[in-house]
């Protein structure tokens, strides 16, 4: 899969020829022209970077910056500057911009930062794979910030280790051993209570609920266990 570069550029002479020059160099180019619509779609799309122009109508290019760093938005960030006063901006304050570029500039100067960038984010990926690799036999299930170590029953979320009961740990550890899975209410009864435990499917939507608090950024629009209408949950990581 080819990687996927977001364009926030809101001036659509340079967003087309943006998008052009990234297409060309194989990647996936999605485009957005304005601070709101950029931060809904890095999170819908989590591309692989963002190229990020500063004076953006409805939210600057640094508050959207700002807002993804917050969200722990982990891929590289580019921000494109107009004036000199941005560059300060950029430089002198901690926003958790990766690169910056002076407009104008030469696209192949763009590329060849471009290419920096996801270079570093490749390395840094094969290291991970490698870590996962090695454990023995898959003793640790990672989902970015989370991990589940099943020989010491301990979930590490954020660098923390979390306190889970007993029931909580075992549906996390569910979940987590069938990512991406739709999951009814009874067949996870079924899987992690038993067969004989007297309760109804309310009894997972609790536990949920309490594994949410625990493991969600935000519990109230869940990002990791997720609702599927009409049927169960999904783990998505
Ligand atoms: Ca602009």
């Amino acid at each position: 899969m080819p990687e996927t570069v977001l364009i926030v550029e809101d001036e659509p002479a340079l967003q087309e020829t943006l998008a052009y020059n990234i297409q060309k160099q194989g990647y996936q180019a999605e485009t957005a022209s304005n601070g709101r619509t950029a931060l809904e779609m890095a999170r819908r799309l989590k591309p692989d970077l963002i190229l990020l122009d500063i004076m953006l109508p409805e939210l600057d290019g640094i508050e959207v910056c700002k807002a993804l760093r917050r969200e722990n938005f982990a891929s590289p960030i580019l921000m494109l500057t107009a004036r000199d006063d941005e560059i300060d901006r950029v430089v002198g304050l901690e926003i958790g911009a990766d690169d910056y570029l002076t407009k104008p500039f030469s696209m192949r100067e763009l590329m060849a930062r471009v290419k920096a960038q996801l270079r570093r984010t490749q390395v840094i990926r094969e290291e991970l794979n490698k870590i996962k690799t090695s454990a023995p036999e898959q003793d640790t299930l990672l989902f970015d910030t989370l991990s589940i170590n099943r020989t010491r029953r301990e979930v590490i979320l954020d660098e923390g280790v979390l306190a889970l009961k007993p029931q909580e740990y075992d549906l996390l550890l569910f979940f987590a051993e069938h990512r991406g899975q739709m999951l009814s209410r009874e067949f996870i009864l079924e899987r992690v209570w038993g067969w004989d435990y007297i309760g109804d499917s309310r009894t997972v939507d609790v536990h949920v609920r309490w594994l949410r608090q625990k493991i969600e950024k935000d519990p109230a629009t869940p990002t990791r266990i997720v609702t599927v209408r009409g049927g169960g949950y999904r783990f998505e990581g």
